[in-house]
């Protein structure tokens, strides 16, 4: 299992398998566990706080200097939000590295508060991945699991709001190849406050 792990100049820390959502396009959904050579399974035991800043250290000492370090992984990174918040807290007492969440958006509709400003004073960028553009798309594409599915759209665009008016920089990203009409994505992600940006598909 791999908790961080490099890829191009960044390190990217892979804290969770859980995610409210089942994209249609998720590795998950194909069964494929490995990225970029890296075994992202995490099985049942999720990595501590401690566990990962042990490991990120480890690379920083043997010669890695990551342009950002990077919340991402094989699943949604706020569904760990206590070991991320930690993870974060220490990473900024510690070092310089821009840290970046990558998120689906749902955090706060999970933990049933704004997240956002309990990632404020750690987290420098937050990147959001749009998906659809209208809601019944978004739910056909993203299917999120029963309990959220309703409030899903709504709260993912009210987290998008909220993480601008409380982070430095935030962005919403489309996958280049998922037939979404980039335009249409770039207004809304404008309209909520945040800069858009169309980013590739890494499969593994
Ligand atoms: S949000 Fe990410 S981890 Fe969750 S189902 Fe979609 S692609 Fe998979």
């Amino acid at each position: 299992m791999t908790t961080v792990y490099q890829f191009k100049e960044s390190l990217y820390i892979n804290l969770t398998n859980r995610c409210p959502n089942a994209c249609v396009f998720c590795a998950k959904s194909k069964g494929n566990k490995m990225f970029n050579g890296y075994n992202l399974d995490l099985g049942e035991k999720e990595p501590s706080a401690q566990e990962v800043l042990t490991e990120i250290d480890k690379q920083i000492s043997a010669g890695f200097t990551p342009k950002e370090i990077i919340f991402c992984g094989y699943g949604e990174p706020t569904m760990a939000l206590p070991v991320l918040l930690e993870v974060a807290k220490n990473l900024k007492a510690k070092y310089s590295y821009s840290l970046r969440l990558n998120t689906l958006g749902l955090g706060s509709l999970v933990w049933g508060r704004d997240i956002t400003k309990e990632l404020a004073p750690y987290i420098d960028k937050v990147n959001i991945s749009l998906n659809a553009t209208d809601e019944k798309t978004w739910l056909k594409i993203v299917r999120p699991a029963p309990k959220y599915a309703e409030e899903s759209f709504k709260a993912m665009q009210d987290f998008v709001r909220s993480a601008t008016k409380n982070i430095k920089e935030v962005a919403v990203s489309v996958v280049s190849n998922q037939g979404i009409d980039a335009e249409k994505a770039k207004k809304l992600a404008n309209s909520l406050g945040a800069k858009f940006f169309v980013r590739e598909y890494f499969d593994a």
